[in-house]
């Protein structure tokens, strides 16, 4: 049970308290990151990531990377954000959804640092955090496209709670894009690699276009991409004709989740959200019917550590924590909706 203190906490720690910090733990799968908040304010947002030698993330291999790298990434996080420790007042954790072994040392670490520092805990729902975050550059009730590596969701907020309207059936966009990559010999992660290939493409090439209602699916274009490769197309064709095929399916589903919320705000979220055609896209849909595009810069827009902190203080503000560290768990398959929302 997370502990909500009904008594306002901003009589304790006044909204003009320079030294009210709020310290974020990024851990859900690849990257490990230490971010540090203050009143919304970005101060740090240091991130390590995990680079499998070959194929995709192995969750162990990855859990030991962020072992090995938190101390340091912890420690330079209070160098860049220039403050001491004693001013952090909450440690915010990743703790849903993710890879159990990723989150496991994640929380191990939040909680090993807690102790040391005599805070409580906040517990922040990874795919919240991404929405969240779209406040620090104005957004304020919007629908979130959140394209990453393994999630791929519309998500807004209504009556009471996270809703996804729509998500992928089988794979995140960024998985596909990355598999794709890997048959074609590109290392992890491919998406930046096959956004260059796409601008010296000649040719679009058609591909199945697999969005039902507001859910979208891409192993049929994954399975059609890797044949037309295998049977001799260029790559920079292909990764061209994915990019314009697979963004049109979110860019679509995205448009019908503002329609039918009757929201007038779009947040381009997640780590495929770096595709500058992607974002092209997204903004012309949402100039076309007279809505406000929001993206953010690249460090904030894959997975990283300070928009748990920021999303940490908001929850924290609302009195949201747990004093009783040992009582916060992983929850690996949480959905945004399970997300009881008290913060707003
Ligand atoms: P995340 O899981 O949110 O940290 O995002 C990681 C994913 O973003 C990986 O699948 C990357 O291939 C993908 N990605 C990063 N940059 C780009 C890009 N410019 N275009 C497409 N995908 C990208
Ligand atoms: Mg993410």
């Amino acid at each position: 049970m997370i502990q909500r203190i009904e008594n306002s906490l901003s009589l304790k720690f006044p909204k003009k308290d320079k030294k009210f910090l709020v310290l974020g733990i990024e851990c859900t799968a690849h990257t490990f990151g230490v971010g540090v908040v203050n009143h919304g304010k970005i101060l740090a947002n240091v991130r390590d990531m995990y680079k499998p030698v070959k194929g995709g993330i192995i969750p162990m291999e990855s859990a030991e990377h962020h072992r090995d790298v938190a101390e340091i990434v912890y420690r330079e996080a209070f160098e860049k954000a220039g403050v001491s420790k004693n001013e952090i007042k909450a440690i915010a954790v990743s703790n849903a959804p993710g890879l159990a072994p990723c989150l496991i040392a994640g929380l191990e670490f939040a909680k090993k640092k807690a102790l040391e520092l005599n805070v409580p805990l906040v517990p922040v729902n990874h795919c919240i955090a991404h929405l969240e975050i779209g406040q620090s550059v104005g957004a304020r009730d919007s629908v979130l496209l959140y394209a990453s590596g393994a999630n791929t969701q519309i998500i807004a907020f209504a009556a009471g709670k996270y809703r996804v309207f729509g998500e992928t059936l089988d794979s995140g966009i960024g998985n596909f894009i990355d598999t794709f990559a890997r048959h074609v010999g590109i290392a992890f992660p491919g998406g930046p690699e096959i956004e260059k290939k796409a601008k010296n493409a000649k040719t679009f090439i058609e591909l199945p276009y697999s969005i039902k209602g507001m859910d979208v699916s891409f192993s049929g274009m994954l399975t059609k991409l890797k044949k037309l490769y295998d049977d001799g197309y260029k790559l920079e064709d292909l990764s061209y004709s994915l990019q314009e095929t697979a963004f049109a399916m979110l860019v679509e589903a995205a448009e019908r989740a503002l329609a039918h919320t009757e929201k007038n705000e779009l947040v381009l979220g997640g780590g495929v959200a770096c595709n500058k055609r992607l974002q092209e896209m997204c903004k012309i849909m949402c100039e076309e019917r007279g809505a406000q595009f929001y993206t953010l810069p690249n460090d904030l827009l894959v997975d990283n550590a300070a928009m748990i902190a920021y999303t940490g203080e908001i929850m924290f503000n609302a009195g949201i924590m747990e004093k009783n560290i040992e009582k916060v768990d992983i929850k690996p398959r949480e959905r945004t909706d399970d997300v009881v929302v008290e913060w707003r």
